[in-house]
């Protein structure tokens, strides 16, 4: 898959590898006349397809306010002060983790509402499983202390019965539905710095998950100028896309493909529905949606010859999930299961019709165990329920890998890292099946002429500097020197020969 030595040519009509040949040192592209070379020690590849990524909150997260550094309240304050992105009167940032405040405390809106007493703020934590108002905010939306928890939801309250700040799951609606809505030229901006950042990383297409309907007309307008491949699924849970979009729409090299629903929440805030309780807190977590109500969801989205994908992280909502999809055994790559982070071992044989789309993020292992936070939540019985990479693939999972970005990093690199050197547990998967879980079966599953260098695939290609097969302690050292996407360079650093 990581070839040197080597000149492949591009039809410029088509966009298709047209010619390979072999050269001496390093990497040559042609495209039409003109050839870019790469010196020796570089190599080419087909590019990484993230299959679970909010491609809209990567450049929202580049753009807004972001905490993921924060480690107290004043952090926080002191990075909104800094920043000058808006959306309308409201501030909305991002990112904040209380694993990394002192006491591991969550953050209330007492300093938030000293330092921004007129101005309403909204701040989503890292999982964007809760957030964090002020009281402007609150006053705005509506929220008081005798505000009742919406279903899902929880307004948090302290002893005393006050409101804290913290919206949790299904509450943060009662906020974001308010919230102003970015202009077009702020939505341009936005998607241009995501398209950038993941380029430059060597992710050529993605699997973008809860596309927001408000972004429909202006994606439809402007597809044909965006230089990355996006498929979206559309932000479904409550029919957002009702009376805005239709599905399946196409423009340019974006396309709407299906829905996703949650059926559960986070780890983190607690949210992931568990079978057993947590082990640190007397709570099973949250359901958000029946069985009943995502067998019909599923029906919905299947009779349309559409895909539907569910987040499930939690045992209980894994085997909800797994139990829904297997009364659909004949149909093929539609049905995704995206986290599928926890899942019982009973519940393993449910994937044994081979039909079921497990689409995992090895990257959160690597922080959610580095934080410890895993461990607390589940226990350490439960830990090997978790994370279960290889479990999946040998039992019928049709395993495709992403990042989450921007709730972790895109760096493809780190989540094969992930996958092949992580410490600590039993799942680990080869650098083969791998890379499969990165590029060829999120091609194979969508019959598309891609992921292999070869005459007549689509040119989605890298250019690296490190063959990471044959030096695998050191694949997330790997840089990118060149993206080329449907046949053009996105991203180049060669030399014009
Ligand atoms: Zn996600």
């Amino acid at each position: 898959m990581i070839l040197s030595k080597i000149r492949i040519s591009i039809d410029s009509q088509t966009n298709k590898i047209c010619k390979i040949e072999k050269i001496n040192q390093g990497v040559e592209v042609q495209i039409g006349k003109s050839i870019t070379s790469f010196p020796s020690g570089t190599f080419i590849m087909p590019g990484f397809v993230d299959s679970h990524i909010h491609f809209f909150g990567v450049g929202e997260s580049n753009l807004l306010p972001n905490f993921s550094d924060c480690h107290s309240e004043d952090d926080m304050i002191d990075i909104i002060k800094c920043s000058s992105f808006r959306r309308g009167d409201w501030i909305v940032g991002f990112g904040w983790n209380q694993e990394k405040f002192p006491e591991k405390k969550y953050p209330n809106k007492t300093k938030f509402d000293k330092a921004f007493p007129n101005t309403p703020i909204y701040l989503k934590r890292i999982d964007g499983h809760s957030a964090l108002i002020n009281s402007a905010a609150a006053r705005k939306t509506g929220i008081n202390n005798n505000t009742i928890n919406p279903f899902g939801g929880i307004i948090e309250k302290d002893q005393n019965g006050e409101f804290t700040g913290l919206l949790i799951d299904n509450a943060m609606e009662l906020v974001q539905s308010k919230l102003p809505f970015y202009t077009n030229s702020q939505i341009k901006t936005i998607v241009e710095s995501s398209q950038e950042s993941l380029t430059k990383m060597g992710v050529t297409e993605v699997y973008d998950m809860d596309f927001y309907p408000e972004l429909f007309e202006c994606f439809f307008a402007h597809g044909t100028e965006f230089a990355i491949r996006i498929n979206s699924f559309v932000k479904s849970q409550n029919d957002e896309w009702r009376g805005i979009c239709e599905l399946p729409q196409k423009s340019g090299l974006w396309q709407l493909i299906g829905y996703k629903h949650y059926l559960d929440g986070a780890l983190g805030s607690r949210g992931a529905s568990l079978l057993e309780k947590y082990s640190d807190a007397d709570t099973n977590g949250i359901d958000l949606l029946s069985e009943d109500e995502l067998e019909t969801k599923a029906r919905f989205a299947l009779n349309q010859n559409l895909s539907i994908a569910i987040h499930a992280i939690g045992d209980k909502a894994n085997r909800v999930a797994l139990r829904t999809f297997s009364k659909f055994p004949t149909f093929k790559n539609k049905l995704r299961l995206e986290h599928c982070q926890m899942v019982n071992l009973h519940d393993l044989q449910l994937l044994k019709n081979e039909n079921i789309i497990c689409s995992v993020q090895p990257i959160h292992y690597v922080s959610d165990t580095n934080s410890y936070m895993a461990q607390s939540r589940i226990g350490f019985y439960r830990m090997s329920d978790a994370y279960r990479w290889k479990s999946l693939l040998d039992e019928g999972g049709i395993l495709v890998a992403g990042s989450d970005a921007p709730i972790e990093s895109a760096n493809p690199f780190r989540g094969l890292e992930a996958f092949v050197n992580s410490q600590n547990i039993k799942e680990l998967i080869s650098i083969a099946q791998a890379l499969d879980a990165y590029i060829t079966t999120p091609h194979k599953i969508y019959n598309q002429n891609r992921g292999k260098i070869e005459i007549g695939y689509d040119a989605d290609l890298i250019v690296i500097d490190n063959n990471f097969i044959d030096n695998q302690k050191s694949i997330s050292d790997t840089n990118v020197l060149a993206t080329i996407i449907n046949g053009k360079f996105i991203f180049n650093n060669g030399h014009n020969k």
